[in-house]
């Protein structure tokens, strides 16, 4: 097994688990990004948000909802950031899905997630909503 998060989920490597569920292992990230950064991690192997099945898609976002609130609370947080890097191209280092808890206070020097992106928008609203519609039927 060559995946690091399988590993952790398995206890094969050393983390700092806050939480092991039969589906969700919780664990803090060891370059955290401020005290309290937790991933979360679905205990089946999937590369990205895509290739989770909808039972294990369920555990994870149930997990993440339960630690929202105890990570926040534990760390004095005022709220926390939530999000998954989600291939490659987004900066996902660990191809094992991963969802991001980062406790926030304010005036901590980080952005919203708006800050990540450069706003290099073409397409208009209409044209762009239709082409998802279709993706979806
Ligand atoms: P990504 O960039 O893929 O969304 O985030 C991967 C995260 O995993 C990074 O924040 C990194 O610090 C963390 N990470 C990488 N390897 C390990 C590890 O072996 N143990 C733990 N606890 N976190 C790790
Ligand atoms: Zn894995």
């Amino acid at each position: 097994m060559s995946c690091i998060f399988c590993r952790i989920v398995a206890g094969e490597i050393p983390a700092e688990v806050v939480a092991r569920e039969p589906e969700v292992t919780a664990f803090l990230d060891v370059q955290p990004l401020a005290d309290g950064h937790v991933l979360v991690v679905p205990r089946a192997h999937a590369a990205c948000v895509e290739d989770l099945k909808p039972a294990e898609a369920d555990a994870l976002f149930r997990a993440v909802v339960r630690l929202a609130g105890p990570v926040r609370a534990a760390l004095g947080a005022a709220g926390t950031t939530i999000g998954v890097n989600n291939g490659e191209a987004t900066g996902q280092t660990i191809p094992h899905v991963h969802v991001h808890i980062v406790p926030r206070w304010p005036n901590d020097g980080a952005g919203s997630v708006h800050t990540i992106f450069p706003r290099h928008v073409k397409r208009k609203l209409p044209e762009v909503g239709a082409a998802i519609r279709k993706a979806l039927s």
